[in-house]
């Protein structure tokens, strides 16, 4: 039997969360599907989309107004010949001819600049008469036009695969034709709750029976973050059954569990896990909420059947037999949980799904009111930001610890306390997550 983990495990937050991103960054993301681009908002992209032509494909102009050589309104006002008309989309009949000296093209915004102008009056500092039109105001050459291929020249690479599609990449691809996309099949994410007095939620509970919420704050950490969540049955604090549970878990790519990886006699999941030959990277992080967090993997064998999206394994020093799955053991308190999920389990679904790795995002605003606590933790604390602009303002919501999820849900942001900090006045600046 392998032997549990040591409390030497502990490890700053900072080496705990670096440690994750490196195991996570030597994951890969599994099978791809074709989606189409109106279904594909969140999905993850697995193919490069470049540029079917140059973006824009020809000089558009950016106003309405008159396409004019810039050079022919060095004395103002002046007076200039409307040779036609240029409107966004197909011209009827010929191409308009070359602008010459002196003339004006009337031109709409996202029209073809004709040859021979090099700058847009906007329409607002001209007046036509009849077949000419007064300019009151000059322009340099090249204003109110971008040029062809400014944005992007045919062929160049626009979104790479791990894009995780927006709004944005999204309007990217259908400019260039890309009605559907290729992405990456979601990772399957093992959730596995455990405590014996932890039961359903529609149950019909005794007073001392808890319901389960940790399944379902996962299970919608897990979708916004690019997985598919299976839910596993509550599992007891019995060493036996836990097993079989955790064993049904590592079949996904990923196995969460939740409770059990406390100091009582209760919390079984790390001991259980040893009995599996797991390898621990930690056993708990210097932080709060969430300090008993459990990161490791486990050796999977040529027997256990294959992930149901197809999802590449943990590969490093595994032999065509022989793989890891990763898993997390997530302490039990439901806002440890959640910031624990957040904090570490993130960037190993992200890679699983295919998303490039990217930081935790902070914002700073200043502190409201004073916080006063102990060193050697770095905290996470439900907190409310509110003002806007230059005044952003934070400060703490009280709370009953971390089980307080009504806290929590007063919160909009979490405030980041640096491990060293004991003292932080009112004004000062400080680091928020939002969320
Ligand atoms: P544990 O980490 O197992 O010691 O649990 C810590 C606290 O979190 C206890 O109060 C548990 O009842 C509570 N808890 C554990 N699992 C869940 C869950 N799935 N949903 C809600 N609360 C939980
Ligand atoms: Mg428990």
């Amino acid at each position: 039997m392998a032997a549990p983990p040591s409390s030497s495990l502990v490890l700053s937050f900072e080496d705990a969360r670096r440690i994750v991103g490196e195991h996570a960054s030597r994951l890969s993301a599994g099978k791809h599907q074709n989606v189409a681009l109106l279904h594909s908002a969140g999905r993850v992209l697995a193919e490069p989309v470049v540029a079917d032509r140059d973006i824009p494909p020809f000089p558009r102009s950016t106003r309405d107004g008159y396409a004019v050589r810039a050079a022919d309104l060095a004395k103002l006002p002046a007076q200039l010949t409307v040779a036609g008309e240029i409107k966004a989309g197909p011209q009827h009949g010929q191409p308009p001819r070359t602008l010459n000296r002196g003339e004006a093209f009337s031109i709409m915004t996202g029209a073809p600049v004709p040859q021979g102008a090099d700058a847009i009056v906007m329409i607002e500092y001209t007046s036509l008469q009849n077949d000419r039109v007064e300019i009151r105001k000059g322009v340099e050459p090249g204003e109110n036009i971008v040029i062809q291929g400014a944005e992007a020249p045919r062929g160049r690479l626009l979104l790479s695969p791990g894009t995780r599609l927006n709004e944005s990449s999204i309007a990217l691809a259908a400019s260039v034709g890309k009605s559907r996309l290729q992405v990456f099949c979601r990772p399957c994410v093992a959730v596995l709750a455990t405590g014996d007095e932890i039961v359903e939620v529609d149950a019909n509970l005794a007073p001392t029976q808890i319901r389960n919420s940790n399944s379902y704050s996962l299970a919608a950490q897990i979708q916004q973050n690019g997985g598919e969540a299976v839910l596993l049955p509550i599992a007891p604090d019995e060493p036996h059954q836990l097993r079989q549970f955790i064993e049904r878990g590592l079949q996904s790519d990923l196995l969460l569990m939740t409770g059990g990886v406390s100091m009582g006699r209760y919390d079984l999941v790390e001991q259980v896990l040893g009995e599996m030959r797991a390898e621990f990277f930690f056993t708990g992080a210097k932080i709060q909420p969430g300090r008993p967090v459990v990161f490791g993997r486990v050796p999977c064998g040529a027997g256990a059947p294959s992930t149901s999206s197809g999802q590449a394994l943990a590969r490093e020093g595994a032999s065509p037999q022989m793989s890891n799955k990763y898993f997390f053991g997530l302490p039990g308190n439901p806002v440890s949980t959640m910031v624990t999920f957040e904090l570490f389990a993130r960037p190993v679904i992200e890679a699983l799904a295919g998303i490039s790795p990217r930081p935790l995002a902070f914002l700073h605003a200043r502190l409201k009111t004073e916080i006063r606590v102990k060193t050697g933790l770095k905290r996470f604390l439900p907190a409310i930001l509110s003002g806007q602009f230059e005044n952003s303002q934070v400060e703490l919501v009280p709370w009953q610890g971390s089980g307080d999820i009504a806290a929590r849900s007063r919160s909009n942001c979490l405030i980041v306390i640096p491990s060293d900090r004991e003292h932080i006045s009112a004004g000062e600046w400080i680091a928020v997550m939002l969320r």
